[in-house]
């Protein structure tokens, strides 16, 4: 994407630097990179100003796990659900994500990454994209949660080497790692440089231990469909989410949408992992900024009726979630009002460390010279007031 190359000077607010919160400072912007933080305001000749007016200057949010928003999936497979997705988070803050893909037939998932590598070149108006996350097809049956069970399998190595061969576009893959082959398929996807993620799974501590060796450095939206304690014959074993904190270089990814993990948990979670090895994501659908109702999980015309109500999507027999619906600000949001953790770290946890597990904090994930300038103007309830996206602005209120 060619950067915008006009000068910003964005000031009078509040800004949000890695560590600390500088009180009324200056972000300037040129070529759609930033080019300087500083405490106050400083000069930048020829520049558009921006006055934040004592509101929060801050990194563009990244989710690393998303589905759908406006009435679109990116199951749908075609270019407009892409961009219209992306333009639609980024008026609720993310400035850069992960599109996600679910279990289905393997046609179906070309041609979503078909219709990504197009998006991408013509995707101006919205956060933009950072690779594919396959999630799935090579999960627990007894996990599988609103994934369709009818495409559920275990890993067949004919099938992942062809699929990451032709599509560099796939940065993490999200499976089950006490499947027959999962160990194998940890080793080879992690050897092409993606990031492997446990999901729907059933393993036991010691299995996801040895999958952690073999590439799984990330589970999936922490708790759900997801392994805790079990009793066999009496005996108890720990699972994958006790695996989870107890491998203290096991990152985290939470769908802290208040709904999917009560205050506690989400407490528990800030607690153990902390603010370095907890990732905030949406895993939204389609309804993500739609008004409550019926909709489809997947892709519009093969997926899944669900119900929208109680700020969730659920199967209509009501007896699991399938799918969040929300959006990066009200992650914020919930992480203020459920949690001790500050605005800072809860700021880090949506864009640093995502970037860090991602592997592009070098471009992006803080306010840092040098970095993408995908700033946010917020309030303190997070109301966005401006998303900036590689220096254009792409939402303004
Ligand atoms: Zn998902």
């Amino acid at each position: 994407m060619e950067p915008n190359i006009t000068r910003y000077k964005i000031h009078g607010g509040a800004v949000i630097l890695q560590d600390e919160i500088l009180p009324n400072g200056t972000v300037l912007v040129e070529n759609g990179k930033i080019v300087d933080v500083a405490a106050g305001n400083i000069d930048f000749p020829g520049a558009i100003e921006i006055d934040a007016k004592g509101r929060y200057i801050s990194p563009g949010f990244i989710d690393i796990h998303i589905h759908g928003g406006g009435g679109h999936d990116f199951m749908d497979g075609t270019v407009e659900a892409f961009l219209e997705i992306a333009k639609t988070h980024a008026r609720h803050g993310t400035t850069a994500m992960l599109p996600t893909t679910l279990t289905s037939e393997k046609e179906d998932l070309i041609l979503t990454l078909e219709a990504y590598q197009q998006a991408h070149q013509v995707n101006t108006e919205g956060a933009s994209f950072i690779g594919m996350h396959l999630e799935g097809p090579y999960f627990a049956l007894s996990q599988r949660g609103a994934q369709d069970p009818k495409y559920i399998r275990n890993p067949d190595p004919k099938e992942y080497q062809f699929i990451l061969e032709n599509y560099d576009c796939i940065k993490r893959w999200s499976a089950a790692p006490e499947l027959p082959g999962a160990i194998e398929f940890g080793d080879y996807v992690s050897s092409k440089g993606v990031l492997v993620a446990l999901a729907h799974t059933d393993a036991i501590y010691e299995e996801v231990e040895k999958a952690f060796a073999h590439g799984y450095r990330l589970a999936t939206h922490f708790y759900s469909a997801m392994s805790g304690v079990t009793r066999k014959n009496a005996f108890r074993f720990a699972g994958a989410v006790e695996a989870g904190y107890l491998i203290d270089d096991m990152d985290v990814e939470i769908i802290a949408d208040g709904v999917h993990l009560p205050s506690p948990l989400l407490k528990l979670i800030y607690k153990i992992k902390g603010t370095k090895k907890t990732a905030l994501i949406t895993d939204a659908m389609r309804a993500a900024g739609l008004t409550p109702g019926n909709s489809i999980l997947g892709h519009k015309d093969k997926g899944l009726a669900v119900i929208v109500e109680d700020g969730v999507a659920k199967l209509p027999d009501r007896s699991a979630f399938a799918g969040s619906v929300a959006t990066a600000d009200r992650l914020v949001r919930t992480m203020l009002q459920m949690t001790d953790a500050p605005l800072l770290e809860i700021i880090q946890m949506i864009s640093d460390v995502p970037a860090r597990i991602m592997k592009i904090d070098a471009q992006k994930g803080s306010l840092t010279k040098g970095k993408d300038a995908d700033i946010l103007i917020f309030d303190q309830d997070i109301n966005i007031q401006m998303t900036m996206v590689h220096g254009r602005i792409v939402y303004s209120l």
